[in-house]
């Protein structure tokens, strides 16, 4: 069955972190009835607080403390429905099987009950936000993301399986759509062993472009708490401006490199299905967004600036790289036995500088040690941590002439520590210290956007 258009709508944690915001997003689906899946994320604060919980040392004491914030959020939502009695039974099963989880975790730790304990946030706002549906009359039905959304066993990262997931939809999600709107989780999956597993922090996006790629899609709707992309985020600089359409490329780019408004991998299925993306505020949905799509009317040389925090730099040096064949697959051999990947890459006659994105802490422990120990065994090895990533996002950036005198110039005042340029046409990115990243994006922006 085909229907005639269909919408992925996916909401991010604010966009159901209370009541009223809730009601928002559930009239946003009432005012299009395209919007036939719903993809959302755990209310705002939830996640953070289940990792917290997932922790290895975390007593029973804190335990309680912090299933009981995780209830107050979740009461709050229900005391405004009609249901609240069923919903607070509902929750409270839920919060018990959590309870249980994070008793074994402190016993005894492991990443498989961390995702599973990671996972609890999108299914107690999923069964909520169906009931917000069906109190203002859009016929809506909880869907356990699980059941199509089959994943590998790599905990707190896992990889989706495509094929599957396209055939699971197919056989158990499809027919659905006609008589209902479908409200699931994002960020998590399931395993061949039937284990929860997670896609990393801020996999709804992922999750949502997933199933719109499965679902043939005519278009995924991501609504978050700004209005579409800026120029750059928000937070850092009020000159920011909302762009009003981007191309794929260009979106894909400002993701990888940590526009936190988009899951860095959220564009790949968007891309593979030609599935234009729409990225609004559910607070303001009447204000427009971004529409990213394969081809837009303009394309100009500098279209944002993303930052990523929290780089490694790790630079190898050996007087052997001189003139001789083989030493980088030597050193690229002993990142890849620890699976370490490397983001930029910079060269000279004997060293090279090599940067690491560490989101979670573990690429840094491993970066202090045993890789540190291995690679010794090569040549000089240095480590610096505290560093950010300032990526200019835009097109033909390889070929216009003048790109590096305008963003240096930019730049005075702020320490550049390594610049790559050229491998893309779409950014030129470079490292600076940590406590001058804000400053460096805000001069950039000033000169590139005012
Ligand atoms: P959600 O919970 O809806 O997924 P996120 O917090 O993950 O929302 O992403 C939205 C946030 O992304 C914004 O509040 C903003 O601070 C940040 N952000 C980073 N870069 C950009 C950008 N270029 N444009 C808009 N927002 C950005
Ligand atoms: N709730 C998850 C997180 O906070 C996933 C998401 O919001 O996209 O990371
Ligand atoms: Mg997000």
């Amino acid at each position: 069955m085909t229907l005639p258009t269909l919408t992925v709508s996916k909401f991010g944690g604010t966009s159901v972190a209370d009541h009223p915001a809730m009601l928002r997003c559930a009239q946003i689906i009432k005012n299009d009835s395209s919007n036939r899946v719903v993809v959302v994320s755990a209310s705002a604060g939830v996640t953070n607080f289940l990792v917290r919980l997932a922790q290895a040392d975390v007593s029973a004491t804190e335990q309680a403390e912090i299933i009981e914030q995780i209830r107050q959020i979740q009461y709050r939502i229900t005391a405004q429905l009609e249901q609240e009695s069923e919903l607070n039974a509902t929750v409270e099963q839920l919060l018990e099987e959590l309870a249980a989880y994070a008793e074994a975790q402190a016993l005894n730790h492991s990443s498989r009950i961390a995702d599973s304990i990671l996972a609890f946030g999108e299914q107690l706002s999923s069964r909520l936000f169906v009931q917000v549906l069906n109190s203002i009359g859009v016929n809506a039905q909880y869907f356990d993301v699980r059941q199509v959304m089959k994943t590998n066993d790599l905990f707190g990262k896992a990889v989706v399986n495509i094929e599957k997931l396209k055939v699971q939809c197919n056989t158990l999600l499809k027919d659905k759509l006609a008589d209902c709107v479908i409200v699931t989780q994002g960020f998590i999956g399931q395993n061949d062993a039937e284990q929860t597993t997670t896609l990393g922090r801020g996999g709804s996006d992922y999750s949502a472009a997933l199933l719109a790629e499965a679902l043939d899609a005519n278009s995924l709707a991501i609504w978050t708490d700004v209005v579409g992309i800026f120029t750059t985020d928000p937070r850092i600089t009020d000159q920011a401006r909302s762009i009003k359409e981007i191309s794929f490329g260009e979106a894909a780019e400002m993701a990888t490199f940590g526009a936190k408004i988009l899951h860095p991998a959220t564009l790949i299925p968007a891309m593979r299905q030609n599935i234009p993306v729409f990225v609004g505020s559910s607070k303001e949905p009447e204000k427009g967004g971004t529409l990213i799509q394969k081809s837009v009317e303009s394309a100009p040389t500098y279209r944002a600036i993303a930052l990523r925090r929290e780089q490694t730099l790790v630079t190898v040096r050996s007087p052997a790289m001189l003139h001789a064949s083989g030493f980088l697959a030597k050193v690229f051999a002993v990142l890849a036995k620890h699976e370490l990947s490397v983001d930029l890459i910079t060269t000279s006659e004997i060293s090279v500088a090599m940067t690491f994105d560490n989101p979670t802490g573990s690429t840094q422990a491993l970066l202090n040690s045993t890789v540190v120990q291995e690679l010794e065994q090569l040549c000089e090895v240095s480590v610096e941590h505290g560093l950010s990533l300032v990526a200019v996002v835009g097109n033909k950036i390889h070929k216009t002439n003048g790109v590096g005198t305008s963003i240096f110039d930019a730049l005075s005042g702020v320490n550049v520590r390594m610049i790559c340029h050229g491998a893309s046409e779409h950014n030129l990115c470079f490292l600076v210290n940590e406590n001058q990243a804000n400053e460096a994006v805000e001069k950039l922006h000033t000169s590139l956007f005012a």
